[in-house]
């Protein structure tokens, strides 16, 4: 794994090149990897989190298929109160790994995902955009696995005991 930040960049998404947020959708173009379904458990069925915010939604990995780079999406949808139209809108993440993917779907609920203090893209059936924050890079996995823990140690050891 790349570990100088010069690296690092050349092993973002290429969308991460283009400022016009609508553009960058437009150019991504992904194929499935797999879905994480519609809630986070743990293997005996506890609940840790929804993998949406508002009504429903899921979240998939991804894979840009032009540069390969592997992007988590949460995808969150409402209904209307209204007589107007539905809505969604969905945030998409770039991660190194599978198991980078894998921990950060288990640490990360809904808002958390939605506001991850990553730069990234966001889409809706009203706009796109770019969210401010930091240049993405990889994950320290083991500092992920060790905020999982503290993050869910009620849930993890009632598990156990
Ligand atoms: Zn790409």
């Amino acid at each position: 794994m790349p570990t100088d930040n010069e690296s690092n960049k050349l092993d973002l998404c290429h969308i991460y090149g283009i400022e016009d947020a609508k553009e960058a959708y437009k150019q991504l173009e992904v194929e499935f990897v797999k879905g994480y379904g519609d809630e986070t458990k743990l293997e005996d069925g506890t609940l840790l989190h929804d993998n949406y915010e508002c009504d429903e939604g899921y979240r998939v990995l991804l894979r840009c298929k032009s540069c390969g780079v592997l992007l988590l999406c949460q995808v969150s949808s409402y209904f209307s109160m209204s007589d107007g139209p539905d809505g969604y809108y969905e945030d998409i993440i770039p991660v190194w790994s599978e198991e980078e993917a894998d921990l950060l779907n288990t640490l990360l609920g809904p808002g958390e995902f939605a506001d991850h203090p990553f730069r990234h893209l966001r889409g809706s059936n009203h706009e796109y955009c770019w969210t401010r924050g930091e240049q993405p890079h990889p994950m320290d996995i083991e500092k992920l696995k060790r905020s999982i823990e503290k993050k869910y140690k009620d849930k993890l050891q009632r598990r156990k005991g």
